[in-house]
């Protein structure tokens, strides 16, 4: 088999678990391939596989990234401050402070905290909303069913799962995954920002609503956020639909495809 059609049948196989069920293959394209290396080997039919419905041209001609969003930069950490958040030097440090945290009342029905994992030196860095009841369970984020297809979606841009920091806004279960309130995200919110400043990835992807309006600090609607490329404290953030979403509605699979290569794209950048 040669590598162009080897490469095509797994462009074939993405579409399928992102929810594309058939695809054009226009003779000529400028929709770059993702994967490092590949971007002058015009001959290479892979190159044109596009979704259908998949909107090129909404991306910005020049760059072929969206054009600017929101740019939120709060104050980063104040070692003068007493807050040991703020203190933290490791992610291990992090969670161990997450851990006896009682800062809202999330902490009276939680099993675990769920801090997040994955390496201080992630490229990338996925934000969901709050852990789920397997999340609560085993102390580890995504893991459940949106956790499998998150995983899928990242292999898909040829990223291991454990080579990203996948973390939520609020680190304990709200209970019966009621949506997390206010007063809660802005008490965990200092953890989220401490993980970032630690990490400093390339890319931040935002999966849903609530994580994308806590990062970037606005009550704009997840529609009206998608398709740009927003700051945090300079970072490029990627907001799109949260897998759990994905699961109940699969026709977002295609738009949060649409997503997840332009913060694929933004990481080979
Ligand atoms: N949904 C989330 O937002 N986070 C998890 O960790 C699991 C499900
Ligand atoms: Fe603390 Fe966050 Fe848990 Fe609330 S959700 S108790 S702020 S760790």
């Amino acid at each position: 088999m040669t590598d162009s059609r080897a490469l095509a049948i797994e462009y074939l196989k993405q579409q399928r678990l992102l929810g594309g069920d058939s695809v054009i293959l226009p003779t000529t394209s400028s929709t770059p391939d993702l994967r490092p290396g590949l971007e002058n080997q015009t001959a290479t039919p892979a190159h044109a596989l596009l979704t259908p419905g998949a909107s090129p041209g909404k991306i910005h001609p020049s760059t072929d990234l969206p054009p600017s969003g929101l740019s939120f930069d709060p104050p980063s950490s104040d070692l003068f401050a007493a807050d040991p958040i703020q203190h933290s030097q490791s992610l291990a440090d992090i969670a161990t402070l997450i851990a006896a945290c009682r800062k809202c009342k999330l902490c009276e029905a939680r099993t675990n905290t769920v801090p997040g994992e994955g390496p201080t030196t992630a490229r990338l860095v996925v934000i969901g909303e709050g852990p789920g009841r397997t999340e609560d369970e085993t102390g580890r984020p995504f893991v459940g069913r949106a956790g499998e297809l998150l995983t899928k979606i990242l292999e898909a841009i040829r990223l291991p799962r454990d080579q990203v920091f996948i973390c939520n806004v609020v680190k304990c279960r709200p209970p019966e995954n009621r949506l997390p309130q206010y007063d809660e995200i802005a008490a965990c919110l200092p953890y989220l920002y401490r993980q970032i400043e630690l990490v400093k990835p390339k890319v931040i992807l935002a999966m849903g609503g609530t994580a994308s309006q806590s990062l970037l600090s606005t009550k704009q609607s997840l529609g009206a956020l998608r398709n740009q490329v927003h700051r945090f404290r300079g970072i490029p953030v990627v907001v799109t639909y949260h897998p759990a979403a994905l699961l109940r509605n699969p026709n977002w699979k295609r738009p949060t495809w649409d997503d997840v290569r332009i913060a694929a794209r933004l990481l080979d950048n």
